[in-house]
């Protein structure tokens, strides 16, 4: 608990009362609904010794004493005066959280401003909570003192035989496992517990088993000098048994993964366990066969799992039955009773940052667990965060740098088109300008794949009236609608409000209302319109609905049944398909002119990673990128392969106004359903952060409030402000201290979003 907290919520007497106070045992618990706690419980004396830290219990809230699911977080004797309640009941017959889980769990709450409550079940998953997949069950037994004058006890002969089959059991039984046994009824046992002759103990039993698939075992590669670098430097960390994050820096294809695979076997071989995080989008069969034909016991935990394989997982994980837990963000808080290594695969990915509360960075948060246990942190990526970065040149991180690819492959040729040159030259309509289509060409006359990105879904990006202006927009959001062809509806992509499109202008009714912009189904029918003959398959969202079917398009790329694979960021991260000879960005430019001051790095990394899907065969690989600002930095800097470039470029202006990785942001979201109002709880908030910087003298700033860029969202009005500043602790004072009892006002809602990924 911090300070600020503390002085919230702490009610404990003044020292002047203590000596008059009595030893009592006092549970702490928080809630995770409001009010959040922490408060103090009386443990009554039944319930000594079966509570802890980590275990749920029942405690009564409010006036009405309603009985609420709580969390302990600590147990204690000690003096109060002051009258508790008493704790009802315990759940949990063991801690969900080990104490230094819940270490962790605290200090999310604080560094993300959160309620430790939803922190900590931020951590537990739901399914661990309901303990899915388990069921109670009631066991019979026979009392001995019954079991000793069994002959004596004159009953109907139905219950006799079912008493004396019972007995005669090794085991508990339950009532239908008697009643089968005995060849009766349930009336006769019903009987023989209603007398008291047998004991009935509820427990929960965990139903089936989940099957993990075991892959033949792969081949180990012989590691080049650089990944051997590599591992000898991760090596070292392990042995030292201190904790030192290590920064992978290598470039697309330098064999990144083969590294952690060899430094967690180091791990295993100590009886330890490793987390691997990737991006979710990356838990495609091949990661999943990757390490499964590495090591014994795999877990791969990603979002489709139900509650009841996850719980399954958990349980195994914190028996210490699992070598390796390989999944997305979430990941993080595997409950691994001995973990060795924590490896962040492009670790620069915009999901590890959870969008809900705890707004979590499982960069960070990993950071912080491998702190506390003492392990090496290991990231990996072609295009590190420039936070990540940051700390590597100020030394916090050790930097490995693998600047070449393996085997000596070379880097794919890359080329800017100039989507100014080619609108004037030819007039083309298309997605596809000349110079791509006849790289296309010669790619599959040459027996090679294609790779095209273009990061919009849909078929047509946006409806426009020629003659007023009039934009479809969303009723709900401040977003225009999307046309879709499948399905043929306009679509919001943030609410999914959906419209059947309109045939002529809503506000005017101008027949002629035009369907412009380019979206990734726009783009298949014109791939298919141009290379009628060849397979192409588009992996968006969109299309990519149904369980399975995402496994099911890579697995036809993979055999070449598919030849040209189009889509969106989906298709940019992690595969790696030997046979592709071409990428083409259809639009470098889609997120380069974004109100975030990350676009040009978000920029950046996409066209540098979608480019480094081509040229890991025994063939060469080419990238074209079509762009209307070819002289870009960013776009420039992709074409290079040149990360050190990049960031030499950006970190100036970074610097320059105050963004991170020099100073910390903390975003202020206001959303209501009247816009002014919004607007003027913004500016409370604020008014009172900027009275508190003044109060304190913080080295800090606010910027804002302003409507946010998405100024509409779900028929709530979004405002928004940041305050930047050095120091992420003066930060979150400023921030707690505004939200000090703010008035509460109906449908009008308010977050504090600490290093935002997104500011739209
Ligand atoms: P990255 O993650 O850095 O993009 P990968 O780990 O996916 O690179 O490796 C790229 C390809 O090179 C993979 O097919 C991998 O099996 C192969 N590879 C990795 N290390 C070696 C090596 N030492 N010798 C030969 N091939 C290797
Ligand atoms: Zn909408």
């Amino acid at each position: 608990m911090n300070q600020e907290q503390k002085r919230l919520f702490d009610t404990d007497p003044a020292p002047w009362d203590l000596d008059e106070a009595e030893e009592k045992c006092v549970a702490t618990v928080v809630f995770s609904e409001p009010p959040f706690g922490p408060f103090d419980y009386l443990v009554p004396t039944r319930l000594q010794g079966r509570i802890e830290a980590g275990r749920r219990l029942q405690a009564p809230l409010g006036r009405g004493n309603r009985v609420v699911t709580a969390y302990c977080v600590s147990v204690e004797f000690r003096p109060t005066t002051r009258r508790l309640k008493e704790i009802r009941t315990v759940i949990d017959d063991a801690a969900l959280l080990s104490p230094a889980m819940l270490r962790l769990t605290s200090w999310i709450a604080e560094q993300y401003l959160c309620p430790w409550g939803k922190a900590i079940e931020a951590v537990v998953p739901a399914g661990v909570r309901g303990q899915a997949g388990s069921r109670e069950m009631t066991f019979l037994s026979v009392p001995r003192n019954v079991a000793a004058k069994l002959t004596t006890l004159k009953l109907p002969p139905k219950q006799q035989e079912a008493l004396e089959r019972l007995a005669a059991s090794t085991r508990a039984m339950t009532p239908a496992e008697l009643a089968d046994a005995a060849h009766c009824t349930m009336g006769p046992i019903a009987a023989l517990r209603k007398k008291g002759l047998v004991d009935a103990e509820v427990r929960r039993v965990q139903q089936g088993d989940h099957e993990i698939p075991s892959e033949p075992p792969g081949e180990k590669l012989t590691l080049n000098p650089a990944q051997q670098a590599a591992l000898d430097a991760i090596r070292r960390t392990l042995d030292s048994a201190k904790h030192e994050t290590l920064l992978v820096h290598g470039v697309t294809g330098s064999g990144k993964t083969e590294i952690y695979i060899r430094a967690i076997e180091e791990v295993i071989r100590f009886g330890r366990q490793a987390i691997v995080l990737v991006p979710e989008i990356s838990l495609t069969p091949q990661t999943r066969q990757r390490f499964r034909s590495r090591f014994q016991s795999v877990a791969v935990l990603h979002s489709r799992l139900t509650p009841s394989e996850r719980h399954w997982h958990w349980q195994r994980i914190a028996e210490g039955k699992i070598e390796v837990i390989v999944g997305a963000r979430s990941a993080i808080f595997a409950p691994t009773p001995n973990l060795g290594l924590i490896v962040l695969d492009e670790e620069h990915d915009a999901s590890f940052k959870q969008d809900s509360e705890p707004r979590y960075h499982a960069r960070e948060v990993a950071l912080r667990r491998a702190q506390e246990e003492q392990i090496p942190l290991v990231l990996g990526s072609a295009t590190p965060a420039l936070e990540s970065w940051q700390r590597a040149l100020s030394g916090q991180f050790r930097r490995i740098d693998l600047p070449l690819r393996v085997a000596d492959r070379p880097f794919p040729l890359t080329e800017a088109i100039d989507l100014r040159a080619e609108f004037t030259h030819q007039g083309s309509r298309g997605a596809i300008s000349r110079p791509l289509h006849n790289a296309m060409r010669t790619a599959l006359e040459d027996e090679g794949q294609i790779i095209l990105l273009l990061n919009r879904r849909g078929f047509s990006t946006n409806i426009q009236c020629p003659a007023c202006g009039h934009v479809v927009k969303c009723d709900q959001c401040d977003i225009a609608l999307t046309h879709h062809r499948d399905g043929d509806q306009a679509i919001c992509h943030y609410c999914d409000y959906r419209i059947p499109p309109p045939p002529s202008c809503p506000e005017c009714q101008f027949a002629g209302i035009r369907y412009g912009g380019l979206g990734t189904q726009r783009l298949e029918t014109e791939v298919k319109a141009r290379f009628p003959d060849t397979s192409c398959v588009r992996m968006d969202s969109d299309s990519m609905q149904k369980p399975g079917s995402h496994e099911k398009a890579l697995a036809s790329f993979r055999a070449g049944d598919v030849r040209i694979l189009l889509g969106t960021q989906m298709i940019a991260k992690g595969l790696d398909f030997p046979n592709v000879t071409l990428v083409g960005v259809i639009n470098a430019d889609t997120s380069l002119h974004l109100p975030d001051f990350r676009a040009a790095e978000r920029t950046f990394q996409l066209v540098t990673q979608v480019a480094g899907r081509t040229g890991r065969g025994a063939r060469a690989g080419r990238v074209l990128v079509q762009t209307f600002s070819p002289e870009h930095p960013a776009i420039q800097a992709a074409l290079q392969h040149d990360y050190y470039r990049f960031a030499a470029g950006e970190l100036p202006i970074r610097k320059e106004f105050g963004y991170p990785p020099f100073e910390q942001v903390i975003r202020l979201i206001v959303r209501g359903p009247i816009e002014e109002q919004t607007e003027q709880f913004a500016d409370l908030i604020t008014d009172r952060m900027r009275a508190r910087i003044e109060d304190q003298q913080f080295d800090a700033r606010v910027m804002g409030p302003a409507p946010a860029p998405i100024s509409r969202l779900r028929g709530k009005f979004r405002y928004h402000a940041l305050l930047q500043g050095p120091s992420g602790d003066q930060l979150r004072d400023v921030a707690r201290h505004a939200a000090i009892d703010l008035p509460v006002i109906d449908e009008l809602q308010w977050i504090f979003d600490v290093d935002p990924t997104s500011l739209l």
